[in-house]
């Protein structure tokens, strides 16, 4: 058997720390990075190699993941000073599984294509527990070889994988994913504020409505959280920002109008200025319940 090729993990937050721990579990050696070292931490204890730079990660994999916030931060941790190019050689593959923009994506895969690195842009869908199951989406961007070298490491972290085309295509799929969780958490918002005004117990209202047609992720894993009042990320709201910005400025260069998706951005701006931006997206219910000048946390309904 082929020996599995050493993996490189930057980013270690809600979502990269279980990531990590998955590929660990499935034998892969693992090297792992995290700019807040204590991090890094429960890794090692469990037998990662702990590096002291992005540059380190790299001088020690075959493939380095990387899954930090934002456009610039996957820059910083790539192209700057002791970044993954500094220690890369001919040959190595960097996947970017962090959400950012596809037009800094391609910049960013033409800066490594001229030190003779591949890279893959792998963003993904799915949330903290997509990442703990190893059930993520993952929607890929890049040459198709590498792609088909790295899809055992994308099956231990998903379980729908799928390559969309060359490098960008994989954010711009992530983008369009966005818009569809977004206005799909204001649904379920209204429509938990509906039932809650007009009186409905709000579990037999999720038991019974997710599993029609208006069920969906958002329903399933954040309506419970809505009503119980549980605001902890999962994905946080100033990320869920990030993003919207990131599909804004896409259908801005494309002259899209994507009303929609403006609004809810407008509603999320208003759960930041309550101070809650690093709270999970299930806060939307808070700016909802004050347009509504209702509460719908810690509420049940009538037993009738
Ligand atoms: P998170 O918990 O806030 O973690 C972010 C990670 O990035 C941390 O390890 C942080 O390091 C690191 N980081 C940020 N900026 C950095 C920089 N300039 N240099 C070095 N390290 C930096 O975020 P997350 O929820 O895991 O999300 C990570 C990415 O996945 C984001 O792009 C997000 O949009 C995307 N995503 C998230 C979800 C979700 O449900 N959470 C779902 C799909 C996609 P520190 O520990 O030092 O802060």
């Amino acid at each position: 058997m082929e020996a599995k090729p050493r993996v490189g993990f930057i980013g270690l937050g809600v979502m990269g720390k279980p990531m990590a721990r998955r590929l660990l579990e499935a034998g892969y050696p693992l090297t792992v990075w995290n700019r807040t070292r204590s991090k890094m931490e429960s890794l090692i204890s469990a037998g990662a190699k702990g590096a002291s730079s992005p540059k380190e990660v790299a001088e020690n994999s075959d493939i380095v993941i990387t899954m930090v916030t934002d456009s610039p931060d996957v820059e910083e941790v790539v192209l700057g000073p002791s970044g993954v190019i500094e220690g890369a050689r001919e040959g190595l593959i960097l996947i970017d599984m962090s959400t950012i923009s596809p037009y800094v994506t391609r910049r960013i895969a033409s800066r490594l294509a001229e030190k003779g690195v591949v890279m893959l842009d792998a963003p993904v869908s799915g949330g903290d527990i997509g990442a703990e199951k190893g059930t993520l989406s993952i929607m890929v961007g890049g040459p198709k070889e590498a792609y088909e070298k790295c899809l055992p490491i994308f099956k231990v972290l998903g379980k729908r994988i799928t390559h969309m085309g060359p490098n960008g295509a994989g954010q711009m799929t992530k983008l369009c994913n966005q818009v569809i969780c977004a206005i799909n958490i204001q649904a379920v918002c209204e429509g938990l504020t509906l039932a809650a005004k007009a009186g409905l117990n709000l579990e037999r209202f999720l038991e019974v409505v997710t599993a029609g047609a208006a069920g969906s992720w958002m329903l399933s894993n954040l309506g419970p959280k809505m009503i119980k009042g549980d605001l902890e990320p999962g994905f946080r709201i100033r990320h869920q920002l990030k993003d919207l910005r990131l599909v804004l400025e896409a259908a801005s260069n494309l002259k899209l109008p994507l009303p929609g998706t403006a609004l809810v951005q407008q509603m999320l701006r208003a759960v930041e200025a309550e101070g809650l931006g690093e709270k999970g997206t299930q806060a939307l219910i808070v700016a909802m319940e004050k347009l509504a000048g209702f509460k719908v946390r810690g509420r049940s309904g009538t037993e009738t």
